[in-house]
């Protein structure tokens, strides 16, 4: 909202500037942001600079007001990409604040959905909201070049106990803040805040402490950071381009008073602003409040509005702290952001789970335009999006490829054996590893993952094992910095177990210097979404073997340590997965061989497919039940009578051929079914000629190919989903089907008029995939709806 003239915004600041005294009382609560808090404190230890700042202000917000009603700006809105040059500065003490590659990475890329209406969250802004969506255009490059003219990442780390002060003066090895944008993290920010930035105004008569100085929990959603915080930086920026919070320029939100100040920003409602909180109908000053805005202080803020974008758009075509030399073409040529010199991508995860979606994220330097991507085993096998969702039924590690363009150029890559899939019911135990027979990392069980991208990681070494052959290292010895690597095991399916056992052998040095290097062993239960620490050795109880002062291998059997990590029920699922984590301190190299996981087998037999309840199975359905240790044979039965005393009962023994689930002994191949009958089957193991207790009995019905049924299938096992979404392009709904039916797909937008109808689409049974021409859809909330017999399923999909 914007009905104050900026007079009244100056005297705003300066009754804020009064009564800072009483405002500090409040930094001992945790805070979003303290850019005003900042501001205030910086004036009040630079009274001699006040004046100056406030002529910059008025400057810029004369510029800003001209701007608006400019044809400049109407070009901003239209056409040009505002590129900009960033650099992180990682203040670290060796220490969690040391913040992963890839954990900049992902703040980078949440920046950039934020800043181009693309994050997926967007689609949750309420409908009275939708209309003033933002897109900002604008696109963060992380600096590959540095202001000495030498090649970078754009990351820079810096040994310092700045990081646990974390104020201006934390703001070390500042780039030219006039060709990058300076973002520091730290592990303590001094106010008690997640982040603050400085106004352009301000920046502009003391550059030096211009930039974004954020807590290594609030940068972006992996590593140190979570979900709840990934929009700070988002925030911030938008401070960096001289926006304020909806309620005004101040660091309280909720404040009655709140409702006189404003955010020189028309579309925004005038509001008393949120902390922490979610109330979408929020009224504060009359309207409904736009909580969901990123500058506002709620849990759940989505969204810029087109206004806050204008005022972005203003200050980047400003000379305020030089912020229009930021995105000019040379200074993109000097920060080695201008060219497209190569492709790259990643993992926004770097391992998934059969019949899960993997969601790759183009990484090529930089401004490619199109992109042409094959992925082995995908599903789709091409894509030319550029942050493409592939979906996988196939386990195991499966290469990708990416060829990126412009008009003036063509770069590709290719990534071996990139994507590790797990399958969805694990590796059957016993599971015996010496990698003897092992050539390489990753392979279909073992993927090493380095999210610093160091020098320093797990890798195959085909002669320093245990018994001289293969084995894992973690290759330490140099690495200086705490860094942290990961090595992910497949999954295992322990679910015929009572108790299971996971053992490995070690090898590992110090050396003079080191500190406390660590190994951890976690397991999961649900395939890698949660993790459960089960084992770890630091420091000289790690050690096997005495310091050792150049890169070291083990040389016997007496160099290595065993580890026994007993497993109880909780962890015996069928898609248990393990990880070994790696923490450096300067120690030397790192050895695992003779990775074996066994247990006991239940003396009763478990069921596999089809699984208990199922309908809509042929009458020639393969029952299958998990393989077993110790036993001689399999006894099953099968029947319509749950009782298992029809004239009909069918019974029969298989004998024990291995471990192995892919033998023939654990399946019996139904036929001559009855259509539409419901069958009871159970099976017991038969141990030194006693038949043991019989297992659960479990149920199927039977229904002949095309028959009904469908009512029984949910949205979730349809996996039906939606992508890109929200988008401004074609957009494709996927779903996935036990049989090959007619159905029909129809989009509505929120009024119920239909925007686009497929009258009938065949689709087969496994995975489809059907194209919406959303790039033909006015900007709006629609409903994508796929009706199938009379049973209709739905999604929402966001068009801008
Ligand atoms: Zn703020």
């Amino acid at each position: 909202m914007k009905y104050l003239s900026y007079s009244i915004l100056g005297f705003f600041s300066l009754s804020t500037l009064f009564s800072f005294g009483q405002h500090q009382s409040h930094t001992s609560s945790f805070e979003k942001c303290a850019t005003y808090n900042q501001e205030e404190l910086f004036k009040l230890e630079h009274p001699e600079l006040v004046e100056e700042i406030e002529a910059s202000e008025q400057a810029l917000e004369n510029f800003t007001a001209l701007y608006d009603a400019s044809e400049e700006n109407q070009r901003s809105q239209n056409s040009a990409l505002y590129v900009i040059p960033v650099v992180f500065h990682i203040l670290h003490m060796n220490g969690d604040e040391n913040i992963s590659d890839d954990q900049v990475y992902d703040a980078i890329r949440i920046i950039n959905e934020d800043y181009n209406a693309r994050n997926s969250d967007l689609s949750e802004v309420i409908n009275d909201f939708q209309s003033i969506i933002g897109n900002g255009n604008i696109e963060f490059r992380l600096a590959q070049i540095d202001p000495n003219g030498n090649p970078t990442n754009g990351i820079d780390r810096i040994q310092s106990n700045e990081t646990y002060v974390g104020d201006d003066g934390s703001k070390l090895n500042q780039w030219s803040p006039d060709s990058y944008l300076n973002i520091w993290v730290s592990a303590v920010i001094g106010s008690g805040a997640a982040a603050y930035a400085y106004l352009p105004s301000t920046a502009n008569v003391y550059p030096d402490i211009d930039g974004i100085i954020c807590l290594n929990t609030y940068v972006g959603s992996i590593g140190t950071s979570s979900e709840s915080g990934k929009h700070t930086l988002s925030h911030e920026i938008g401070h960096y381009l001289n926006l304020a919070h909806p309620w005004g320029p101040t660091n309280q939100p909720g404040v009655s008073s709140n409702c006189n100040t404003d955010d020189g920003v028309s579309d925004t409602p005038n509001t008393i602003g949120t902390s922490g909180s979610c109330n979408l109908a929020q009224v504060s000053c009359g309207s409904l409040d736009n909580i969901q805005n990123f500058m506002d202080y709620s849990s759940c803020d989505r969204m810029f509005t087109q206004g806050q974008i204008n005022r972005m758009y203003a200050t980047l075509n400003s000379n305020t702290a030089d912020r229009i030399a930021l995105w000019q073409n040379t200074n993109l040529v000097e920060t080695g952001v201008a060219d497209l010199s190569e492709a790259d991508f990643r993992l926004v995860k770097p391992f998934i789970c059969q019949l899960d979606t993997a969601e790759f994220e183009d990484q090529s330097k930089f401004g490619a335009s199109s992109w042409n991507w094959s992925f082995e085993y995908g599903n789709p096998t091409t894509s030319t999006d550029q942050y493409p969702q592939i979906f996988y039924n196939t386990a195991g590690v499966h290469d990708v490829s990416l060829t990126a363009s412009n008009s003036s150029s063509t770069v590709s890559t290719t990534k071996t054996n990139y994507i590790l899939v797990n399958p969805i019911i694990g590796h059957y135990t016993p599971y015996v590893e010496n990698f003897s027979t092992t050539s390489a990392l990753p392979n279909d069980e073992w993927l090493g993952y380095n999210p610093y991208g160091d020098d320093y990681a797990f890798v195959f070494d085909a002669s320093s094992g245990y018994d001289n052959d293969g084995c894992i290292k973690m290759e330490n010895f140099g690495n200086t910095f705490n860094t942290e690597d990961e090595l992910y095991s497949t999954t295992f399916d322990l679910s015929p177990l009572t108790t299971g056992e996971f053992t490995f052998k070690y090898a590992f040095a110090q050396t003079s210097t080191s500190g406390s290097d660590a190994l951890y062993l976690f397991a999961s239960m649900d395939c890698g979404e949660t993790w459960y620490p089960r084992w770890s050795k630091s420091g000289s109880s790690l050690a096997t073997v005495s310091d050792q002062n150049s890169s070291w291998a083990p040389s016997s059997t007496s160099d290595w340590e065993s580890a026994t990590i007993y497993l109880n029920n909780s962890y015996l699922s069928e898609k248990t997965m393990f990880k070994f984590v790696f923490e450096s301190e300067g120690g030397n190299n790192l050895y695992l061989d003779d990775i074996n996981i066994t247990g006991t087998f239940s003396d009763i037999a478990v069921l596999e497919y089809p699984e208990n309840g199922m309908t809509n199975r042929p009458e020639d359905v393969v029952l299958q039940w998990k393989a077993s240790g110790g036993i001689n044979s399999y006894e099953y039965q099968l029947d319509v009578s749950s009782n298992f005393d029809s004239p009909s009962l069918e019974t029969g023994i298989k004998n024990w051929i291995s471990y192995d689930p892919n033998n023939s002994d654990t399946e019996y191949e139904t036929s001559n079914l009855i259509n539409g009958q419901t069958y009871f089957w159970r099976v017991r193991y038969n141990i030194n000629g006693v038949a043991q207790s019989w297992s659960d009995t479990w149920s199927f019905t039977v229904v002949e190919e095309g028959g009904v049924g469908i009512d029984e299938w949910s949205e979730e096992n349809l996996h039906l989903s939606v992508f890109p979404n929200p988008t401004n392009e074609k957009t494709t709904l996927r779903l996935n089907l036990p049989q090959s039916v007619t159905a029909q797909v129809t989009v509505f937008d929120i009024y119920g008029s239909v925007a686009e109808e497929q009258s009938t689409v065949q689709l087969v049974q496994g995975t489809n995939y059907v194209t919406i021409n959303s790039d033909e859809y006015a900007a709006g909330v629609y409903i994508v709806r796929v009706s199938i017999g009379s049973s209709q399923y739905t999604k929402r999909l966001v068009v801008y």
